[in-house]
């Protein structure tokens, strides 16, 4: 299969290019820098579509880019990097004379309002509440099809939680702090923190290419890209230090955190969502990393 890859430089694009690649499939990357196996995005709008299988869309401005202040530029270049790319795709794919079978969309739990209580499927209701949560409506929104391709073209939504992997993410900030003992509890530490390691995001993303036997329904297939196990914010931080060997006796209070990053966007750390994958496990999806244990000693390399 041909898998067109927006944003597929990064890090889950660097992960998923190598589990295609395994598997005997041939990637190209859509790049705001043009090279080898490479198009950019306004080549993507003057030549339209390439002969494709699958189009995937990891596009965006990093939410957590540690050389931007939180500011407006910065919020416009989330929902701009975000919107207009995908909307440049799902536009090239209604255009096509030979749509892809699949069409993947990887967005965010930030639309599941933060509770320590609540439970989230995949099929639980929800209207925008904060400014991330309307940034994933208008994502979402902006991949819909048009009813004549979406009866050839399945469309589907993946909702990762924050995705843990050994070169980047949120890990490759968090490292350090831990390794020198600087770790700690963020805000209470009783939030839930959804995570799901990169290998298994890639394999989720990869399943969702896979062409289905039915026609596909007209409206996206959405699956929860967490892991299994529920876990807080204090399960995380202690399992990492034990993995680690390191004390974790540094909380870091809510306020900090706001002043920090703006509270806008503190809240993807210090609030959290209890995120179940019910329609991924229903599909059958194997994980490799289930447990916030052998993720994170994947991650570190005791394993
Ligand atoms: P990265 O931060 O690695 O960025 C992916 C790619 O987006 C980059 O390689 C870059 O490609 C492109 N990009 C960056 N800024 C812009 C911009 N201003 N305009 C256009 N393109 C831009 O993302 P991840 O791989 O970590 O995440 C992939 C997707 O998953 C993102 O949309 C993210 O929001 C979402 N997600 C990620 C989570 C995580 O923990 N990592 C958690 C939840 C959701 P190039 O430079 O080649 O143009």
């Amino acid at each position: 299969m041909r898998v067109l890859i927006g944003g597929g430089t990064g890090f889950v694009g660097r992960e998923l290019t190598r589990l295609l690649t395994h598997k005997g499939h041939e990637v190209t990357v859509i790049s705001r820098q043009p090279g080898p196996a490479k198009i950019t995005w306004g080549e993507l709008e003057s030549n339209g579509l390439p002969p494709c299988e699958g189009v995937v869309n990891l596009a965006g401005e990093n939410l957590m880019n540690p050389f931007r202040w939180w500011n407006e530029s910065y919020k416009k270049d989330l929902f701009s990097s975000r919107i207009d790319t995908t909307k440049a795709l799902s536009q090239a794919i209604a255009a096509s004379v030979s749509p892809p079978h699949s069409w993947v969309l990887v967005s965010g739990v930030a639309c599941y309002k933060p509770s320590l209580t609540a439970q989230y499927a995949e099929d639980s209701e929800w209207t925008p509440f904060d400014l991330l949560s309307k940034l994933v409506k208008e994502w979402e929104a902006s991949a819909l099809l048009p009813e004549s391709v979406a009866k050839t073209t399945k469309q589907v939504v993946i909702r990762p939680g924050a995705v843990l992997g050994r070169d980047g993410g949120a890990m490759k900030q968090m490292l350090l702090p831990f390794w020198l003992g600087l770790g700690g509890t963020l805000g209470s530490g009783r939030q839930p923190f959804p995570w799901i390691h990169v290998t298994d995001l890639a394999g989720i993303i990869a399943q969702a290419l896979e062409p289905s036997a039915e026609p596909p329904s007209l409206l996206p297939q959405v699956f929860n890209g967490v892991a299994p196990a529920l876990n807080t914010n204090y399960d995380f931080t202690k399992e990492l230090g034990h993995v680690l060997r390191r004390p974790t006796v540094f909380p870091v209070p809510g306020f900090v955190m706001n002043t920090l990053m703006g509270s806008e966007r503190a809240v993807v750390l210090t609030q959290g969502q209890k995120v179940i994958p019910k329609r991924t496990l229903e599909s059958g999806f194997q994980y490799k990393y289930p447990d916030l244990i052998s993720a994170l000693k994947e991650i570190v390399g005791s394993q």
